[in-house]
């Protein structure tokens, strides 16, 4: 049996979330390689390292002075060698970030340097060997996109010399070699990528909370949590905004088939949840999760007969696409088409896709509606299940909430409700109480 573990912010935030790693790393023999992100808030209202090195960055880019802001974060890994009481000194390695960001040397690369140093720090006080992300993790040239096949080779043999090893997390490097993050949570595609090409049994991804909850704890006290997730289950809650897990981080360990199991470092004796390729396990409820986002315009484009109207649909989609938007659904009715898009990506826009779609369909009308919210109820239990649907509409109901959208997805595996921003978090809990609380 062997394992990569991937820990999160906060579970490495300072020396005691440090110690609770180091011992449920040490608990477990199979626990070989170890994917630290940056350190993480420490309280509520802190800043994340990487958040620190974005701003530091940004006044080094400006040409201001950037040495009191790059003191302060070389502070808190020093408060955490001290606390540790490690021997090891970073000096060196300031030095040369600061020269870096004198010569300008990227955004992507002063944000890698949060999990760069907590990899270093973690290594040394585990005794384990560092690998520099840099030099095993690869972006291609062309469009900047994961480069899977190189990656897996050089890392495969890299860790294959190694019994033990700390990787961090959230960045690689371009041919030319300059360094690249992925997008932000990025550390959990490393962890997922350093499974595969370790070949292992499990990926534990470690963080503050014990699993995947049916809904976000910020919304919902104390949600109930989930013990089996699909993989596609779990891609539609994070991408709707479930952020524990970054939405890619499935692809690379999927491939092999390899279980991710979300645990908490603060409770890790807690089993979590586990997320799996399939499984016969029935969820406790209907349901399994419920995720949303705020910041959604609709665009509501009207034309007697569209429906036999042939290319209608496309023409519409190609005056957002002209301008670059992407589109996040579309449900249609016999004379209407629906176009949800995010809002701050379109605003800007707005007058140009308007005069795109007069000028390609010339409708009878076109509607906008903005401050709207998605919400993605999702389940692999609502396929045989009576009603799911109209038990979402007569919560939302109960609850004031006016629906402006239903959208069952195709796979019955999900269903997605547009409401206004104001009524996200009412809508959220009434979902919630009606498919759980009271779940007979
Ligand atoms: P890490 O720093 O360990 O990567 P993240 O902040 O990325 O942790 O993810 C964990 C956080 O995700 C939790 O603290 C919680 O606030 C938030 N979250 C949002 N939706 C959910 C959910 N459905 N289940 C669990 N946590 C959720
Ligand atoms: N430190 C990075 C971030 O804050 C990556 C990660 O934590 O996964 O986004
Ligand atoms: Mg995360």
């Amino acid at each position: 049996m062997s394992k990569v573990v991937k820990f999160g912010g906060s579970s490495l935030a300072n020396a005691e979330q440090f110690r609770k790693v180091a011992s449920i790393i040490r608990g477990d023999k199979s626990r070989k390689y170890v994917v630290p992100s940056a350190p993480g808030k420490r309280f509520s209202n802190d800043t994340k390292v990487t958040d620190l090195l974005y701003d530091c960055y940004d006044l080094a880019q400006e040409g201001k002075d950037f040495k009191k802001a790059l003191q302060v974060i070389r502070e808190r890994y020093q408060d955490i060698i001290d606390g540790l009481k490690l021997e090891i000194s970073l000096d060196r390695e300031f030095e040369i970030i600061q020269e870096q960001f004198e010569k300008k040397a990227g955004r992507d690369y002063a944000a890698s340097r949060g999990e760069y140093l907590n990899g270093i720090v973690l290594a040394s006080y585990l005794g384990f060997t560092f690998i520099d992300a840099a030099e095993v993790i690869f972006f291609t040239g062309e469009d900047g996109t994961w480069d899977a096949q190189k990656t897996k080779e050089v890392l495969s043999q890299r860790l294959k010399d190694c019994k033990n090893a700390v990787i961090p997390g959230f960045y690689g490097s371009l041919p030319d070699g300059r360094i690249k993050t992925f997008s932000r949570g990025g550390s959990d595609i490393t962890g997922s990528i350093v499974a595969q090409a370790a070949g292992v049994d499990v990926y534990e991804n470690w963080t503050d909370v014990s699993g995947f909850l049916i809904a976000d704890p910020r919304i919902i006290d104390n949600p109930k949590g989930i013990e089996v997730i699909t993989y596609r289950e779990l891609r539609e809650l994070s991408y709707m905004g479930a952020g524990v897990l970054h939405e890619d981080a499935i692809f690379p360990v999927r491939q092999e088939g390899i279980p991710i199991n979300i645990r908490n470092t603060n409770a890790p004796e807690d089993e979590g949840t586990w997320i799996v390729g399939s499984t016969c396990q029935k969820s406790k409820y209907v349901i399994t999760g419920i995720a949303g986002k705020k910041g959604f315009c609709s665009v509501s484009v009207e034309k007697d007969m569209m429906n036999s109207e042939i290319g209608f649909g496309r023409k519409v989609l190609s005056a957002f696409e002209e301008q670059g938007i992407s589109f996040e659904h579309m449900p249609s009715g016999i004379d209407t088409l629906t176009v949800f898009v995010h809002q701050d990506e379109f605003m800007s826009k707005e007058q140009k896709v308007v005069a795109g779609i007069h000028r390609m369909v010339k409708p009878d009308a076109i509607e906008i509606e903005s401050d709207l919210a998605l919400i993605a109820v999702v389940g692999r239990g609502m396929k045989s299940t009576r009603g799911t649907a109209g038990r979402i509409f007569s919560a939302l109901a109960h609850s004031n909430v006016n629906v402006k959208m239903i959208d069952q997805g195709s796979s019955e595996l999900n269903i997605i409700i547009g409401v206004e921003n104001s009524d996200f978090e009412t809508a959220i809990r009434a979902i919630y109480d009606i498919f759980v609380l009271t779940a007979i």
